[in-house]
């Protein structure tokens, strides 16, 4: 038995196909087994209705959920003030069950708004992977390090790097990935980057790291080193791990383009959170005409204010066609893409999610267009996604065949109880705060 999608459209996605289709989608198990019209309803459970859609779930490539307990505290600083005085004190302050808590306040807001998969970094990170496994969401999780200095602290964290692989890498058929998460080069030394480099080469997993955030970050790193962040992270042999996940990437020159064009990096393209935080826009249409892999990602919420792809989506298009004051640049359909199957390329999972298409993982989500904002309903839907929909049109999100969310429902989050540990936790800090 299972779930039947029935007389719906369907954005698939995958290049093969129309852009959207009227028919059926059924799912067996965990994966997608048939796309077509007329499946028979047998014994599985339907799913139909008028001016429902079903299309691929959001890949969030760039987050740190638990940083949701962040959310409303420190802003309107730029990035070194924000993460010096505001961020990191009080990041202090957090206990492992905290960052789980965070964890599930993210996971809960982003199965809402219709995000499956999400790449993450931070510190405790096997209280988040506790969280995907317990929640269901597909979880890539790195381990976020800042290079101290104390030999004892910085061996630890190589360790627990090591540890979260060794507990959580490919857990439920590859539903959790680990990776490494070196910070930034700011916050890391070449030594220390190397090392982790090692462990990524040798237990064949991806390297997450921000990079050319800001124009200071390059302007220090040229002054320092002599060089750009992607040419110096090039130089140390960092662009060879088995993948790269490089987050903002606001500021590449030219030369860095063809680097990272090269050597197959993915760009994790955050536009609301450079926005706020004064980084910048990054010109995702030049580099996606190169031929550079990039998806959407959200950053924390304490930078955005919120873990919603859809935002994000209308952001990123409307931002392209702003500052290349080109209408054509980055078109709803692309802009779609991007979040989906170029979130999975990004991630290296573009062979089992990212597209709906038989033999797929089922990570999928649906929109209820009976909506105003909807309407003409005869136009197209692509459009409507991607420039006029709401994170509250989506009305079931399902990830490996399973429903985390059914008409607005959470299935495998209590968010009263969240809200209650979420308070619990913030009267605690402030009050260690003063
Ligand atoms: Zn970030």
């Amino acid at each position: 038995m299972g779930y039947l999608f029935k007389n719906i459209s369907i954005i698939t996605i995958d290049s093969n196909k129309p852009e959207v289709i009227i028919g059926d989608l059924l799912v067996e198990g965990s994966k997608i087994s048939k796309i077509g019209t007329k499946i028979p309803k047998s014994a599985h459970k339907v799913i139909e209705g008028k001016n429902l859609l079903v299309m691929p779930g959001f890949i969030n490539t760039h987050a740190h959920v638990s940083m949701s307990l962040l959310r409303g505290y420190g802003d309107d600083l730029e990035l070194f003030e924000w993460l010096s005085s505001r961020i990191w004190p009080i990041e202090s302050k957090l206990t492992k069950k905290d960052v789980y808590i965070g964890a599930k306040l993210g996971i809960a807001e982003m199965i809402l708004s219709g995000t499956t998969t999400f790449l993450d970094m931070y510190q405790d990170m096997e209280m988040v992977g506790k969280a995907c496994q317990e929640i269901g969401i597909r979880g890539h999780i790195s381990r976020g390090t800042i290079y101290t200095g104390n030999e004892k602290l910085d061996h630890a964290a190589l360790l627990q790097l090591e540890e979260l692989i060794d507990q959580y890498h490919n857990y439920d058929d590859g539903r959790i990935k680990v990776l490494a998460g070196p910070h930034a080069i700011y916050t890391n030394n070449k030594e220390f980057l190397k090392a982790q480099l090692e462990i990524a080469n040798r237990r064949n997993i991806g390297v997450n790291i921000h990079v050319s955030e800001t124009e200071k970050e390059n302007e220090d790193a040229l002054l320092t080193l002599g060089k750009t962040p992607i040419s110096y992270l090039d130089e140390i042999g960092l662009l060879d791990a088995p993948y790269v996940v490089a987050s903002h990437m606001v500021y590449l020159t030219e030369e860095d383009q063809l680097i990272v064009k090269n050597k197959n990096i993915g760009i994790a393209h955050n536009p609301k959170s450079n926005l706020k935080l004064g980084s910048g826009i990054a010109n995702i249409q030049k580099y996606r005409n190169k031929g550079i892999n990039v998806g959407i990602g959200t950053d924390g919420a304490a930078s955005n204010n919120n873990l919603d792809m859809l935002n994000e989506l209308q952001y990123a298009s409307l931002l392209q066609k702003g500052l290349n004051r080109d209408a054509t640049a980055l078109s709803a359909f692309e802009t779609l893409k991007m979040a989906t199957i170029g979130g999975a390329k990004v991630l290296n999972i573009n062979d089992r999610v990212g597209m709906l298409k038989e033999g797929y993982d089922a990570d999928l989500i649906m929109f209820d267009m009976n909506q105003p904002h909807f309407y003409p309903i005869e136009n197209s839907h692509i459009s409507k996604i991607v420039y006029s929909a709401k994170s509250s049109d989506i009305v079931l999100t399902m990830v490996k065949g399973k429903i985390l969310m059914r008409n607005r429902d959470l299935t495998t989050i209590d968010l009263e109880k969240t809200y209650k540990e979420v308070s619990k936790i913030m009267e605690r800090v402030y009050k260690e705060n003063d």
